[in-house]
């Protein structure tokens, strides 16, 4: 039941459609020089999906406040040509847009000239590994001045509402937080002081935009950070930014600095929906927004049938599917968003163009239309993991026949392991989208049927082949490695499999994954309540010890290396609550039936001599090598082919690759 997800809702003078509202997101495509068409094309797309109001990625109100070098300052006439694009596009295909007023304080970059960024105070920031300069009295007056400057363009530009970014610990959170503004003067000092920039920021804007403009102040509800804004001090705030003239408040949570995860994959779905909550009935009648990791709109009808909230943000969800809403309307099978940040949040951090590991079409939408083909050919897919359910899909959309051939009794092939993380069950939603789609499509698919030497004439019958045949665990060369109770990773991932003290040998993504599910067991991640108790946030803290000890083995420095930045410290972390020990910098002698002989560095960090640690199981996670049977057969066969994902290279196993060259391979068909 969706219940009030489709009831018409307002904010200030605007009529919404429904209540979802699809939350900014930072794409890297604001900079690009194609006079907005594929930023134009990103949102057009989501609003014939059936989004309702979309806010923009920041677009930066002053050349201080830019997040990077792929942000848009709204000073510079060639990007607010593009914003006017996105604005006229969006409304062509029946949608809303709120382009969103940001100032990254001390979280941008020093300047291409090394200058530094700006800030309240000169403290330190570890996200942006720089100290910022103070501002003084006259800068904050001017930057108080462009963000009205700001609202003044997005009317002007056809939006229609703006949105205040003050969250995140992006610059209004820098003055409102006892942290990093250290101020004695009329912008700092104690909290209502702290909190007088938004405020400020907020009655210009408002001032700027006119009566009956919808000015949307995205604030931190909570910003996880130790010693920051308390929650008193943040309701205070909400109470400022409401008499200030907001017509909406969008509760964030977390700063790019905390240490408590707020959208990884770790974190329970709809976690932070009570903070947003506690600030809805301190401000009363006023709008309030909630987000940050709500995944399903089904979920976003929750928390509007069992709260008083007016509307849920989703972001991500709307980069994996642009038609979740849409769907939810009319059925069909969603791509989820599976929370890996992987090609959208780890991108946006190293000023790249933002795309989804799910949905590599994101962010590509203009050079990737589906257009059927003239000559549809008949092709065969080998491979039903990412790459080759990726591929099929494509292949179908396009209109080709295509067979898919599968050598195991289920489609999903490293999704089917990595879904049974704790916290990864939704890479099993992947793999349920791709086989719907599959079916919807009428792409044939046989389970069980492994390629081999003697399929030569059945590929020499189709037009072509895209082969995905994925990996196989590499082989280590350490004596014992064939007793019986070593394993390879995948056999680890089985029900069970991992008995009484478990040592894993590698130092990959995967070998964090399987400590985890060693460690963790079934124990629940999806218990926001519990989740909350872990990190201190909620009365009754439970010490997470994990279910059986468990150490993992690495010859390198650093765990799970190639983890992007704004998931590994939290995978590392989660690890560290169960008691997972982690030995790097050490070497395999042998396995007997007592454990693993290491020598090496122990834990401690000391030089030690050779010794064992004693292990039940022990399971060898030390890589992947390319399943190249297949890859060979289809040469010798002459038809036309492609290789994709970890068939073609094994390097990092990785998943955002995987997709995005199954995806290419169907184009080229
Ligand atoms: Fe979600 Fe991962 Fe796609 Fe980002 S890359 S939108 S986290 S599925």
């Amino acid at each position: 039941d969706l219940g009030r997800v489709f009831a018409a809702g307002r904010i200030g003078g605007l009529e919404l459609p429904h209540r979802i509202v699809m939350g900014a997101m930072h794409l890297g495509l604001e900079s690009r020089d194609d006079e907005g068409a594929s930023l134009a094309a990103f949102y057009a797309e989501r609003a014939r999906g059936g989004a309702g109001l979309m806010v923009t990625g920041g677009a930066a109100v002053n050349a201080a406040g830019a997040g990077g070098p792929g942000y848009g300052v709204l000073t510079d006439a060639g990007y607010r040509s593009r914003l006017r694009r996105v604005a006229e596009e969006a409304h062509a295909a029946g949608g809303l847009v709120a382009l969103q007023l940001f100032h990254a304080g001390r979280y941008a970059p020093p300047s291409a000239s090394g200058r530094p960024p700006v800030a309240p105070s000169a403290v330190y920031s570890r996200f942006s590994r720089c100290e910022p300069v103070a501002l003084t009295s006259a800068q904050i007056a001017d930057t108080v001045g462009d963000f009205a400057r700001g609202a003044e363009y997005a009317r002007d530009l056809g939006f229609d509402a703006v949105e205040i970014m003050g969250s995140e610990g992006y610059l209004i959170d820098q003055f409102l937080s006892p942290l990093t503004n250290l101020r004695d003067d009329a912008w700092g000092g104690d909290a209502g002081r702290r909190g007088r920039f938004g405020a400020e920021v907020t009655r210009a804007v408002r001032a700027a935009a006119g009566p009956g403009y919808p000015v949307i102040v995205r604030f931190s509800g909570l910003d996880l950070m130790e010693g920051g804004t308390g929650w008193d001090e943040a309701l205070a705030f909400a109470r400022a930014l409401a008499a200030a003239g907001a017509d909406a408040l969008n509760v964030g949570v977390g700063w790019h600095e905390s240490a408590v995860p707020t959208v990884q994959a770790v974190v329970p779905p709809g976690t932070w929906v009570r903070y947003a909550e506690g600030v809805k009935a301190a401000v009363g009648e006023l709008p309030v927004i909630a987000g940050n990791r709500v995944t399903r709109i089904g979920q976003a009808a929750e928390i509007l049938a069992s709260t008083s909230l007016d509307f849920v943000s989703m972001a991500r969800p709307f980069l994996a599917d642009p038609r979740i809403v849409a769907k939810a309307r009319g059925g069909g099978a969603v791509n989820v968003c599976i929370g890996c940040n992987q090609a959208c949040v780890d991108r946006s951090l190293a000023d790249r163009e933002v795309s989804c590991l799910v949905n590599p079409r994101a962010g590509r939408e203009r050079a990737t239309r589906a257009v059927r083909t003239a000559a549809p050919r008949r092709v065969a897919v080998v491979g039903g993991g990412p790459a080759g359910l990726q591929a099929a899909q494509r292949l179908a959309v396009r209109g080709h026949r295509v067979d898919l051939y599968e050598a195991g009794d289920a489609l999903g092939g490293q999704f089917r392991l990595a879904a049974r993380v704790p916290g990864k069950s939704d890479y099993g939603e992947t793999v349920a989208y791709f086989a719907a789609e599959l079916a919807r499509h009428g792409v044939r698919v046989h389970l069980g049927r492994a390629i081999g030497p003697a399929d030569l004439d059945l590929l020499r019958s189709y037009d072509g082949a895209i082969v995905a045949t994925g990996v196989r665990p590499r082989r280590v060369d350490i004596p014992g490695a064939d007793l019986p109770n070593v394993l390879t990773y995948p056999e680890a991932f089985a029900d069970g499999a991992m008995k009484g003290r478990v040592v894993i040998i590698g130092g990959g993504g995967v070998a964090a994954d399987l400590a985890h599910l060693a460690s963790r067991g079934d124990s629940p991640l999806g218990d926001a309540e519990r989740f909350l108790r872990e990190h201190g946030l909620a009365a009754g803290a439970v010490p997470v010890t994990g279910r059986v000890p468990v150490t993992v083995l690495h010859r390198g420095a650093r765990l799970a290396g190639r983890v992007g930045r704004s998931t590994r410290w939290a995978v590392l972390a989660e690890l560290r609550r169960q008691g997972v020990r982690v030995v790097p910098a050490i070497r395999c002698r042998r396995i007997s039936p007592e454990g693993v002989h290491i020598c090496g560095a122990d834990v401690s960090g000391a030089e030690g001599g050779d010794r064992v640690i004693e292990a039940d199981t022990v399971v060898i996670a030390a890589g992947q090598i390319a399943d190249d049977v297949v890859p060979a057969l289809v040469r010798r066969a002459g038809v036309w082919h492609r290789v994709a994902g970890g068939a073609r290279d094994a390097g990092g196993l990785d998943a955002v690759r995987a997709f995005a060259e199954g995806f290419a391979a169907a184009e080229e068909a």
